[in-house]
């Protein structure tokens, strides 16, 4: 794939989601990144447009100058619309403590939080059917760990509540960044232990990475590579695996460096409007995503798109539907 393929692409398919990341690139990428610190730019201020009042609440929307129906800061795009159900509509856990587990209606008794294999749950939204942009940021801040629970105060500040996926041989040191994070009202799962590509490994190797991750019931797999095995091993484990719509390519590497904001920002900003409702962007701890976040969250709210929600601290138990 094309480095330049997210600035320059129109308008991409649904399947583009199910490809998966280049894994050189990917490990090339996990590999240098050992080297490399950045700074986390200020964000501004301004919260989520309803997080305080959860519904309708349009009162701080002196961005966009439009105030909208139900949860709305603006217009949605039309072509948003596809499998979007309006936030108030959505009764799935607004005002229900985050810890509040669910069980899928039919189907056999399901683990805490994880859906039926057969229930059709589309592991690339991570069961976010809210209509709103969940963010997502995965395994490590290499050489500057305190850098997650900044971005996570900031995005804290914003109203907005991420996904953090953590890689657990380095987070078991830093026990304090995920109880933090989960005070900030991010949900934080687990990237497994060492981030091994999980097809490759026997089931004894399987079942030692996904029981050694981070402990609670949400799983991003390396490089989202999984199939049946992977998947029925986690569900077993009580976890349910989440991986994305949207991948900003911020790990990937150009010209020995990685993707500028500017690229990974286009690269959310003109992805298609399916993949935004009810979507799920990734990106890194250790790239220039989070940098890049102020102008994602900026750009999307100007296209009309909501972000999920912060609504206080979280168990380590992510709902399902996610609660946005
Ligand atoms: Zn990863």
């Amino acid at each position: 794939m094309s480095e330049f393929r997210g600035v320059l692409r129109p308008g991409r398919g649904r399947h583009r989601r199910r490809r998966r990341a280049p894994l050189k690139a990917a490990a090339a990428a996990a590999v240098l990144v050992a080297g490399s610190a950045f700074a986390v730019t200020s964000m501004d201020d301004q919260p989520e447009c309803d997080a305080r009042a959860g519904h309708g609440g349009t009162h701080d929307d002196h961005r966009h100058g439009s105030s909208t129906a139900v949860g709305a800061c603006a217009p949605r795009p039309a072509g948003g619309a596809q499998q979007h159900r309006p936030a108030e509509g959505h009764g799935a856990g607004h005002g229900a403590p985050e810890g509040a587990n669910r069980r899928p209606a039919g189907g056999r008794p399901a683990q805490v939080g994880v859906p039926d294999p057969e229930s059709g749950y589309d592991r690339e939204r991570c069961g976010n059917a809210s209509g709103r942009v969940l963010l997502s940021l995965d395994d490590w801040p290499y050489n500057d760990p305190e850098r997650a629970v900044r971005i996570g105060a900031q995005l804290q500040s914003q109203g907005v509540r991420a996904a953090f996926f953590l890689i657990n041989k380095y987070a078991s040191q830093y026990p304090q960044i995920t109880t933090t994070l989960r005070r900030q009202g991010h949900w934080v799962g687990s990237h497994t232990w060492s981030h091994q590509q999980l097809t490759r490994l026997t089931d004894q190797e399987l079942q030692d990475e996904l029981r050694n991750g981070v402990p609670g019931n949400f799983l991003r797999p390396p490089y989202g590579d999984v199939g049946q095995r992977e998947t029925e091993m986690a569900a077993s484990l009580g976890q349910r695996v989440c991986n994305w719509t949207i991948d900003t390519y911020d790990w990937q590497q150009v010209g020995g460096a990685f993707r500028d904001v500017d690229a990974i920002r286009a690269s959310v900003r003109e992805a298609s409007a399916e993949e935004k409702t009810n979507g799920v962007i990734l990106g890194h701890l250790f790239s220039h995503f989070p940098e890049a976040l102020p102008g994602i969250i900026g750009d999307l709210r100007e296209q009309g798109y909501l972000m999920c929600r912060n609504t206080g601290p979280v168990t380590e138990q992510v709902p399902y539907p996610l609660a946005c």
